[in-house]
């Protein structure tokens, strides 16, 4: 049975998996949290050592023809948006590997004319030789365009649903083929046959209450650990972050339930990876590291060329549709727009400091693949 008819009936029919997991979300006094806390970093612990890995987003192209409400990159904001060809996406990376990084995602909207499946298996086969471990976040493909992407050397996919709420996913992408909600939720058994081995799913908190959300985020997860049992499959827990075009979150998750989120995830799913941006604040980061949290973004910039200025001299604008020059000269020290902003400001060395004080390792390769030699 495809995915698509479990959400469909999950009003009616849960597994007891799900079943406990909601159990867990539900509203907890400060001493059942506490005893939810110890079982959560017993689990880690148990199944992920003292090991935290961190990786870098690599904004690649910012262009894209959705509107996605909430998104700084929707095609009607009329940002600085750039493309960086395979040589200057060469050259963030290599400031990427400079600071240790060997485990990178590669993250782009929705724009198959600048981004495309060649273009993507270029960049793959030129940051190979430098990382263990490449991962992608570009708009859903079919699985056939998925199959240069692998051969060049991707591993991992990542596609957050947003919202499992059709309604609410309706009004929140206006335009463009993001439109198409199956094509998404269908978008990880995708890249699963064709061959990628890290697959991560997530929500976008902020569009809709997030214990309906969750729920149907377990469902998914349930399934994809049976129907995928090759990948290893992990979640994202975004919560959205001012941008361009200024929308606000319309249901908060505050910081005690996100962290009640973590542990109830790391209690019903024990060997799921649990993946936190610096979209959250440095404290709070810190405070959810021994939790369950497994893999971290560091020292990040969502803006493609933010490492090192790259592309810098081809900034456009794109008015309805049309591109049009920037009103400065390029090659003056502007960036493209970024994505969102971040909220933990703090450079890899400052954050892989931080978890030895806590007592974690941190892992910039990806040790299963050095090992084996591939
Ligand atoms: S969320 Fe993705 S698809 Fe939507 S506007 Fe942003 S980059 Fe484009």
């Amino acid at each position: 049975m495809p995915f698509v008819e479990t959400l469909d009936s999950l009003a009616l029919r849960k597994s007891e998996l799900v079943h406990r997991f909601e159990h867990l979300i539900a509203p907890k006094s400060d001493r059942e949290l506490e005893a939810m806390a110890q079982i959560s970093r017993g689990f880690t612990l148990q199944n992920f050592g003292r090991t935290m890995r961190l990786f870098a987003p690599l904004y690649l192209s910012n262009e894209c023809i959705n509107n996605c409400r909430y998104c700084g990159f929707s095609r009607d904001n009329p940002i600085l948006r750039v493309t960086l060809n395979v040589d200057e996406v060469v050259a963030e990376a290599r400031h990427l590997a400079g600071q240790g990084f060997r485990q990178v995602l590669l993250v782009a909207g929705e724009h198959p004319k600048f981004v495309s499946r060649d273009y993507l298996a270029k960049c793959v086969q030129a940051l190979r030789p430098d990382f263990s471990s490449i991962s992608i976040e570009v708009g859903p493909m079919e699985t056939e365009d998925y199959l240069p992407i692998v051969e060049a050397g991707a591993e991992g996919l990542v596609v957050y649903q947003e919202t499992y709420n059709r309604a609410v996913y309706a009004g929140m992408h206006t335009a463009g083929p993001k439109r198409d909600f199956n094509f998404r939720l269908h978008c990880a058994e995708r890249c699963y046959r064709a061959g990628f081995r890290r697959v991560g799913i997530g929500v976008l908190f902020g569009l809709s209450a997030w214990r309906e959300e969750v729920v149907a985020l377990a469902a998914h997860l349930e399934y994809l650990l049976k129907r995928c049992w090759q990948a290893q499959i992990s979640v994202s827990l975004p919560r959205l972050r001012p941008a361009a075009g200024g929308f606000r979150p319309l249901f908060p998750i505050s910081d005690r339930e996100l962290a009640q989120l973590v542990c109830a995830l790391r209690i019903t799913f024990p060997q799921v990876g649990i993946v936190l941006s610096t979209r959250e604040r440095a404290s709070f980061r810190d405070s959810l590291v021994s939790l369950g949290v497994t893999m971290m973004s560091a020292g990040s910039h969502t803006e493609p060329g933010g490492y090192t200025r790259q592309g810098s001299q081809h900034l456009h604008r794109t008015i309805r549709g049309r591109i049009v020059a920037p009103e400065f000269q390029n090659g003056e020290d502007q960036l493209a727009t970024g994505q969102f902003e971040i909220s933990d400001e703090r450079s890899p060395t400052e954050i892989a400091t931080v978890l030895r004080q806590r007592g974690l390792e941190p892992v910039w390769k990806d040790w299963d693949q050095a090992l084996s030699g591939t």
